[in-house]
């Protein structure tokens, strides 16, 4: 289906919740796109945030682009899960490769549990090659997944796809673009990204990079849309550095920031505020330091920042103490719940200790990230939350807003655009954004339909059975 303008987009989504509820029609097994096709179908991750599973579809063949884990709440628990990848299971064959457009956990968080039954090389740029090792060294048959480290901007072929990592912001090291090239059309796949002139880790958005890709006429941009509900500009990451200075420099006595283990901007960021305030920082939680170990084997990690032992955090002076955790969405087993119990070995918090949340309260853990704050406030601890926070901020989000869209659509000029990486109202969004911006042709749909780029646009709705699997590995 061709949309041309705003009521067409509403007339599908509305569409589409029409049928959510009704028997979806079995997938026409064994289809593939022949030589003049080009086909992108998700199969997770469009119209739901999470488990991000995208297929292309090129002469006979697939290629997997990312391969992410996603959370079921169901009451107080919480279950991983995957995309059910039986669609491209029963036609494995023609599976080329699964490429990862970045290392954070709804993208490639689910490859360890389903490897097994794809077992397809990977592709990945180092950052997310070093996360997969890591998570493979747990398992005995880690060793036989065939992992190809990848430099950005260095064309790969790939069965009949040429894929090209092209560098983006985020809020991850390596987050990337992917350019996928095949005879029968073009795209660029977004992935998650901002428009960060100053992103403290990795390089700028590169404006003239992706202005080239005007001249590229891209038969399809399929885009980030998770902010797309948001107006004006994203804040740059380097904007964070004067609130927490602040926060941090004006504690009297300790305090304890939590934030996403993954940004390594934003723990380079509170390191250097570390050093300037005379504080000793360190970090509670195995997936931070994990995720710093990787970057200070790849360079990110600047030596002139030093981290301490954190089992010798709490013998330090009260206010030589800087403790950055995990657990800012209230995760019942992270160290920021241990402490908020007193049942951490290693810190116990006083009266008048501070907390910083850098981080959003992501709509699903609002309940336990309430509770976790009453129980620290209950302890007389002084509690802030970026979000509670009005003035200078705490956090600054890893993907687009409006305008940042916006811009990127006018420099990019695609003939098509396809929102992905978000529920239905921020693939409306962005669906109406791009008519607005004279985009030829959007095309908004949700997981398990196809969308034919070539030889012509056209949505097939429902075409493969989608779903999801408890991850329990
Ligand atoms: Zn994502
Ligand atoms: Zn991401």
């Amino acid at each position: 289906m061709q949309l041309k303008n705003a009521e067409c987009v509403q007339i599908t989504i509305l569409f589409l919740n029409a049928l959510q509820d009704s028997d979806m029609p079995q997938s026409p097994a064994l289809q593939y796109a022949c030589k003049n096709d080009f086909w992108f179908l998700p199969l997770g991750g469009t119209g739901e945030i999470g488990m991000n599973m995208n297929l292309y579809g090129h002469n006979k063949q697939w290629l997997m682009v990312d391969c992410g884990m996603g959370f079921l709440h169901e009451g107080n628990s919480e279950k991983r899960i995957t995309a059910d990848p039986a669609f491209i299971e029963q036609q494995i064959e023609r599976l080329q490769a699964i490429v990862l457009t970045h290392a954070h956990e709804d993208h490639l968080g689910a490859l360890v549990e389903l490897w097994p039954r794809l077992k397809v090389p990977v592709y990945a740029t180092s950052f997310a090659a070093e996360l997969l090792l890591n998570k493979l060294s747990a398992v005995t048959w880690g060793h036989a997944v065939p992992i190809y480290t990848v430099p950005m901007q260095s064309p790969q072929q790939i069965g009949d796809f040429e894929v090209t990592w092209l560098p983006m912001p985020h809020s991850i090291p390596e987050a990337s673009s992917l350019l996928i090239e095949t005879q029968a059309a073009k795209v660029l796949h977004s992935g998650d990204w901002k428009m960060d002139a100053n992103p403290v880790v990795g390089p700028s958005f590169n404006r003239a990079l992706y202005g080239l890709l005007h001249s590229y006429e891209l038969d399809a941009l399929i885009c980030d849309a998770t902010n797309a509900t948001k107006s004006g500009h994203t804040l740059s990451e380097s904007a964070c550095y004067q609130g927490l200075y602040q926060a941090i420099a004006q504690a009297p006595q300790r305090v304890v920031v939590s934030c996403f283990s993954s940004n390594i901007a934003r723990l380079v960021t509170l390191a250097k505020i570390a050093k300037k305030t005379g504080r000793k920082m360190a970090l509670f939680g195995r997936s931070m330091e994990t995720m710093v170990g990787i970057a200070r084997r790849l360079g990110y990690w600047p030596n002139d920042l030093i981290l301490i032992d954190p089992k010798h955090i709490g013998f330090l002076p009260a206010k030589e103490v800087l403790v950055v955790a995990t657990g800012s969405q209230g995760e019942p087993r992270a160290a920021l719940t241990k402490l908020s119990y007193q049942r951490h070995p290693w810190l116990y918090l006083e009266e008048g200790d501070r907390v910083i949340f850098s981080a959003i309260k992501i709509p699903p853990n609002k309940v336990r990230i309430e509770q976790l704050l009453e129980r620290l406030r209950r302890q007389k601890l002084d509690v802030i939350h970026a979000e509670e926070q009005k003035g200078t901020p705490l956090h600054a989000s890893g993907h687009p807003s409006q305008d940042d869209l916006e811009q990127f659509l006018s420099l990019v000029h695609p003939k098509a655009l396809i929102p992905t990486h978000g529920e239905a109202e921020h693939l409306q969004a962005l669906a109406e954004l791009a008519q607005k911006q004279h985009i030829p042709t959007v095309m908004a749909g949700t997981n398990g339909d196809l969308f034919k780029i070539a030889p012509f646009y056209k949505i097939e709705k429902h075409f493969a059975k989608t779903g999801s699997l408890e991850i329990l590995s």
